[in-house]
């Protein structure tokens, strides 16, 4: 059997902040904003709106087929890529709502390389309890949160290093990366199940 290894959508592998605060501002005018702005992982406070606001936006933006247009983050494909080469057995775990089923498979098919899995909707569920139905060895994440979860069941977690996560300490077992090439560095050094 392959190893698992689960990743995150947004702000992991598409640039999801960045093309909503755009949008957000196009549409409703404000300060403009970038995702170094975001101090914290709920961007509401900085955008100086109520959570319910914010969702309301959210789910326009989302529901506008936005999640079409995002950019790949830099290195992610071939991140990915590299991870196949290895012989992980690739999927996705998202807290997308689950509505956004079709725009984001389409979205894995169009800018992702061919051969990866499925995705999973981590919703009203924590990510980690979905990591262990799949028997993830690795997770990947920019959210700490997410990152505590999967590491509490079992799997060995990378916090993508992103502006909200920056200041945070990190317990042990969870390990920052800055980009695609720290990952993939650190599962050739430290890998201890040999790929088939
Ligand atoms: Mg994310």
């Amino acid at each position: 059997m392959k190893t698992v290894f689960t990743v995150d959508i947004d702000e992991v592998l598409a640039e999801y902040v960045d093309t909503f605060l755009r949008w957000n501002w196009q549409v409703y005018g404000g300060p403009i904003l970038d995702r170094e702005d975001m101090d914290q992982y709920d961007m509401s406070d900085k955008m100086g709106l109520s959570r319910v606001e914010f969702y309301r936006r959210i789910t326009q933006f989302e529901e506008q087929g936005r999640l079409r247009t995002l950019s790949p983050r830099p290195g992610a494909a071939e991140g990915i890529q590299d991870l196949l080469d290895l012989d992980f057995d690739v999927q996705f775990v998202t807290n997308r709502h689950p509505r956004n089923h079709l725009d984001t498979r389409r979205w894995i098919n169009e800018n992702m390389p061919y051969g990866t899995g499925q995705i999973w909707y981590a919703w009203k569920k924590p990510k980690g309890v979905v990591i262990d139905e799949l028997g993830a060895a690795y997770h990947i994440d920019d959210s700490l949160k997410n990152c505590k979860s999967t590491h509490e069941w079992g799997a060995e977690s990378f916090l993508l290093d992103c502006p909200w996560n920056r200041d945070k300490e990190l317990e042990e077992g969870i390990i920052r990366v800055y980009n695609w090439s720290d990952v993939i560095k650190y599962v050739r050094d430290n890998r201890t199940v040999d790929p088939r």
